[in-house]
């Protein structure tokens, strides 16, 4: 029973609605509109057979969720996993919508995912695979109906098929049916890096208004993936930070001084892994969470910072990288303790709002150059970020004092809301 109430908890998608309920009180939501954003507005599962190298055919289940489209076209990654569930894809496609609402992109929100274990397929049949879903989703997607992009294993290559079939089901060029493609098919320019540099003009943000120094500060990061090791680098070199500790799913190494990128990435892939790496300090995962930093960038997988070990975060400044990182109930410990913790969908928005530029530029048919992209991303995001500040100051003006996360699902619920009373929904 005890095993059973902690699944609850961390269902994802019970999560996602937890949070939601909780900003609808706050804002006293009209019913109707409550009861049309606490759901998906459309499930879709399919059933995808792929020839297998063994000649044999195997049948996989996929999902596309459009949680909401009021604001604009459903938005949100494709995720392969072997443990891909619908209650995943129903939590993502929640947040994807909050995301885009907040960055005030006009999209609305949505996610796939394929029941998958990419590692035991080989390349042809994750094409196959790939083929398959889109094939079986064609009637649903396209650049005005619901634009997918890359996820956990899903790759600009794989992105590149989907394009690739998609186009020959419709008969004409499309490439704004899909974003984090390759350049070669008019995938964008720092798109590869969004997400992080997002997060670090957010960071910038942050450090102003906490008064923390980010020359001096020590960080610690929880992932060295895309998300991970970007952050790693661009905190390095954009403000001289120091990153003091980082992990991978085998665990993590901790540096006083601080570490030294170059020697983690040969180290693991000579070892498979970033503890391999000479003259560093092996710790576990946990230990990483509840170092005494400046800085927590957990940027691995959810459910990370939870009512277990909350109290012990050290932290002066949580920016959550990775998607749902933090439990409700780590939420109201964090504020009561004072941490600073600013939520995914407003740190990680950085990806989403490249994709849009990918978008923008795909339907343009004209590319931009670096620059561009990013003072473009730096202006979006540093607008949420402020927008957030500001909602949050307001209700405590109010006497109600209110997490960022709080303030940033008002702001974005509010939009969604607002778009749905002028479509005449409720
Ligand atoms: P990734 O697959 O490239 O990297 C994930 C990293 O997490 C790997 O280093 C892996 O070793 C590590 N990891 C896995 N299990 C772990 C565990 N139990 N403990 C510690 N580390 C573990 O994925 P990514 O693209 O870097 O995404 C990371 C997070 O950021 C996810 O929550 C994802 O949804 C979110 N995110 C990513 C993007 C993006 O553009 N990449 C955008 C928005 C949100």
């Amino acid at each position: 029973m005890a095993m059973q109430n902690e699944k609850e908890e961390l269902n994802p998608f019970k999560i996602a609605q937890q949070q939601f309920d909780r900003a609808a009180d706050l804002m006293h939501l009209d019913e109707a509109a409550r009861q049309l954003l606490r759901e998906p507005m459309r499930t879709i599962e399919v059933r995808i057979p792929v020839k297998m190298r063994t000649g044999k055919t195997k049948v996989f289940t996929g999902f596309r969720v459009q949680y909401n489209t009021a604001r604009g076209p459903a938005k949100g990654g494709i995720r392969y996993h072997p443990a891909e569930t619908i209650d995943t894809v129903r939590a993502l496609s929640a947040w994807m919508t909050w995301k885009c609402s907040l960055a005030n992109i006009p999209y609305g929100g949505g996610k796939g995912g394929v029941i998958c274990d990419t590692k035991s397929m080989n390349e042809l049949e994750l094409e196959n695979l790939s083929r398959g879903y889109i094939r079986a989703l064609a009637p649903f997607i396209g650049p005005k109906k619901d634009v997918p992009a890359p996820d956990v294993y899903t790759t600009p290559q794989i992105m590149g098929w989907m394009m690739d079939e998609y186009e020959k089901i419709v008969g004409k060029s499309e490439p704004g049916v899909i974003t984090g493609k390759p350049l070669e098919v008019w995938g964008s320019v720092g798109r590869s890096d969004s997400t992080a540099m997002g997060a670090m003009y957010v960071l910038r943000e942050a450090a102003k208004l906490k008064k923390i120094n980010l020359k001096t500060a020590r960080i610690a990061v929880q992932g060295f993936g895309n998300a991970g090791s970007f952050a790693f680098t661009l905190a390095k070199k954009m403000f001289g930070s120091r990153i003091v500790a980082i992990s991978d799913s085998q665990g993590g190494v901790y540096s006083k001084t601080g570490l030294d990128y170059d020697k983690l990435e040969e180290a693991k892939k000579r070892s498979g892994s970033i503890q391999g790496a000479k003259g560093v300090e092996k710790i576990t995962n946990e230990q990483l969470l509840e170092l005494d930093v400046d800085v927590l960038i957990p940027a691995a997988i959810e459910n990370q910072v939870t009512g277990k070990n909350a109290d012990r975060i050290k932290a002066k400044l949580l920016l959550e990288l990775a998607n749902g990182p933090v439990t409700p109930d780590a939420d109201r410990i964090l504020f009561q303790k004072g941490v600073f913790d600013l939520p995914d969908f407003l740190v990680n928005s950085g990806g989403v709002i490249g994709s849009y530029f990918e978008w923008l530029q795909n339907q343009s048919g004209y590319y931009w150059e670096a620059d561009e992209f990013y003072t473009r991303l730096d202006k979006v995001i540093t607008k949420s970020f402020k927008d957030v500040m500001t909602t949050h100051d307001e209700y405590g003006k109010k006497g109600q004092k209110i997490t960022p996360r709080d303030a940033a699902y008002i702001i974005a619920i509010d939009r969604v809301a607002k778009a749905m009373k002028a479509r005449g929904w409720y």
